[in-house]
């Protein structure tokens, strides 16, 4: 038979492993969301010579990518 102390250490158990598990996905979003963030820095922002169009790249350490109104090549120089 089941006493109380066992069924309280049962429920104890229960909650301690339910906060780990919320604990470890909720690190998991936050990497996650660390990840795929954007964020508006001058490595990222690029500005078409041709047709004038601003836009963001993914990648911060790009220097050379396609304009996506006009295909055009644009180069990011360093100030
Ligand atoms: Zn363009």
């Amino acid at each position: 038979m089941i006493g109380i102390s066992h069924l309280t250490t049962g429920l104890l158990i229960y909650l301690f492993l339910w906060l780990i598990t919320i604990a470890v996905l909720w690190v998991r979003e936050l990497r996650r969301i660390k990840k795929h963030d954007w964020s508006i820095s001058n490595n990222r922002l690029f500005r078409c010579h041709s047709c004038h169009y601003s836009f963001l790249v993914k990648d911060e350490h790009a220097h050379l990518t396609r304009c996506p109104r006009c295909n055009a090549m644009c180069i990011l120089f360093k100030k």
